[in-house]
């Protein structure tokens, strides 16, 4: 099946991918992985992408879809695959239509991992840290055992590294929740956008991706 995942930071849309592509022995394409590949392999994409970034440029959209078609070309996608981290623009969806009709093929489904922004400020801002020896906590998911104590050496001073401030937390979300929107508007146009409540636990929020996946074969 021929599957793309989307979902803000936080929405735990890594753990859903690896749960995916193992129960439907497909290959998970994510984006780092694709041009690192690519750039090993020294395809002809990948050479022209690594031209761009050994320059310091942001690699093109024609070179990035270009990166993607490679990849889909490849025998491993026969069976499906796991789009993880694009399309990022309605201009790279569009490049996806084209590439994936070039090669007979079409998108089966989009999962959204949908996440109340309020909870992912939860899980992206409980990360604590301890001053004295650097053990890490989480306020929701790893607690010290006594409150304001460190487990480690009893410590009672603790920061936040600058990416788990609420502040820099809530910009990123934000940022994100505009980029995402017109790409999920435009699967749900297309009428295959599938959402399923990642608020839930992990071992449900699979459950619900499996029984849409196993609806489409
Ligand atoms: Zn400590």
């Amino acid at each position: 099946m021929n599957t793309i995942i989307v979902g803000l930071p936080g929405a735990g849309k890594g753990t859903q991918a690896e749960r995916i592509v193992s129960t439907f022995n497909i290959p998970h394409i994510s984006t780092g992985d694709m041009f690192r590949n690519a750039i090993k392999n020294e395809t002809p994409m990948g050479l022209e992408a690594k031209s761009y970034m050994d320059r310091g440029d942001l690699v093109p959209d024609s070179v990035t879809n270009g990166v993607v078609k490679e990849r889909l070309a490849q025998d491993d996608t026969k069976n499906g695959f796991l789009l993880d981290g694009y399309p990022r623009t309605i201009e790279q969806a569009d490049a996806l239509e084209n590439i994936l009709s070039e090669l007979g093929r079409s998108l089966d489904t989009v999962i959204n991992v949908d996440v109340d922004p309020s909870i992912l400020m939860e899980r992206l801002t409980g990360r604590f840290i301890c001053r004295n020896c650097g053990a890490t906590y989480h306020k929701i998911f790893n607690p010290p055992t006594v409150e304001g104590v460190c487990d480690n050496c009893g410590g009672t001073d603790f920061y936040q590294r600058e990416d788990d401030k609420p502040e820099t937390v809530k910009n990123r979300i934000e940022v994100n929740l505009k980029q995402s929107a017109p790409i999920i508007d435009f699967y749900r146009e297309k009428g295959i956008l599938n959402t399923v409540d990642g608020g839930q636990d992990i071992d449900d929020v699979f459950k619900n991706i499996e029984s849409i996946l196993n609806n489409m074969k």
